[in-house]
């Protein structure tokens, strides 16, 4: 290797983005580790960490051609695992705005598949490469900084074990109860629940206000409501968004699903399926080749 950055680099997350960079770190780092809470080797269905991964995935011509050029092999290897590729314009029936967009070839090749089609062979290739290894089962925890904050140096990493005790419950406000507070603390699980609804944009005042004094021998409720107001508690709490709120976002923004109209459990699966069903048949329609 003749331009050496360093010894090791240390890839947080194994999807789309970590894969590639992966890739691309292989040629100057002696060693690349790509760390990933999920089980990856071998994995050719969906996975917990992705979980948009069920929505309909398309690769867009210029990120096509991104892939091919970094992990040569990687179209013919899809072809042969059954992926019908097409043109991006001549093959796909694109709307926009209600509006239909004529089709003619462009000359932009597509290759139309799922998520996990996509990353199996993105995963294969990139795991060829001898200096890249992957270490699963591993949540990231935290950023390790230089003491004054400057300079990102490492990670705090956590082996998942399986059936694993938590220490910390993150929750909004439909799973508050006096009772699902009590119920973690038995547990010996510190919850965080939005005791309320919460308002989308705090002051900054607000945000950084230092927290309230600790109430004296406060009930269960109590101690996780001041908890919660805690530099510490509010740096948990706002993890809690990272990984289902864009799948949400999307459907309640583009799909305008705000809300449920059926009660009970049962039902509200069903109306959650039907959902989930219009937003895949929407994105096939827009992406897939038609017959
Ligand atoms: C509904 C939907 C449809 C989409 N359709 C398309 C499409 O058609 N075409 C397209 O190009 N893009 C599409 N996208 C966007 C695409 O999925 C994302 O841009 C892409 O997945 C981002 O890649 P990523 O590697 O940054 O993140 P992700 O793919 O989300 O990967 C993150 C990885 O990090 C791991 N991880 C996360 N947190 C931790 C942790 N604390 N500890 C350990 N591991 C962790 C996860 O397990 C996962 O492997 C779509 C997105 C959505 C939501």
């Amino acid at each position: 290797m003749d331009d050496q950055r360093g010894e090791r680099a240390v890839v947080l997350g194994g999807g789309m983005a970590g894969l590639l960079a992966a890739r691309v770190l292989s040629e100057r780092y002696a060693e690349v580790v790509i760390v990933d809470r999920d089980d990856l080797t071998d994995v050719a269905t969906y996975r917990n960490g992705v979980p948009h991964g069920r929505h309909a995935h398309g690769l867009v011509a210029k990120g096509h051609e991104i892939f091919e050029g970094l992990l040569p092999g990687l179209t013919q290897g899809m072809i042969n695992d059954g992926v019908r590729p097409g043109d991006f314009n001549g093959s796909i029936q694109w709307h926009f705005n209600g509006q239909r967009l004529a089709r003619s070839d462009s000359g932009l090749p597509c290759l139309p598949c799922g998520r996990p089609v996509l990353e199996k062979h993105v995963r294969q290739h990139v795991l060829a490469v001898p200096n890249v290894r992957v270490l699963e089962r591993h949540d990231i925890v935290s950023l390790a900084t230089t003491p004054d904050n400057k300079r990102v140096i490492g990670a705090r990493i956590q082996r998942r074990e399986q059936g694993s005790q938590p220490e910390t419950l993150l929750a909004d406000n439909g799973y508050f109860s006096a009772a699902n507070v009590t119920a973690c603390e038995a547990g010996n699980i510190a919850p965080l629940i939005a005791t309320g609804r919460q308002a989308h944009h705090p002051s900054l005042a607000e945000r950084f206000a230092a927290a309230p004094a600790a109430p004296s021998d406060p009930t269960p409720v109590q101690a996780m409501a001041h908890r919660l107001k805690t530099p510490e508690g509010k740096k948990l709490y706002g993890l809690r968004k990272q990984v289902p709120e864009p799948v949400f976002g999307i459907i309640k923004s583009v799909l305008g699903f705000r809300q449920f109209l059926l009660r009970g459990l049962d039902r509200v699966r069903g109306e959650w399926s039907l959902v989930t069903m219009a937003w895949n048949m929407k994105r096939m329609f827009a992406l897939c080749p038609s017959a």
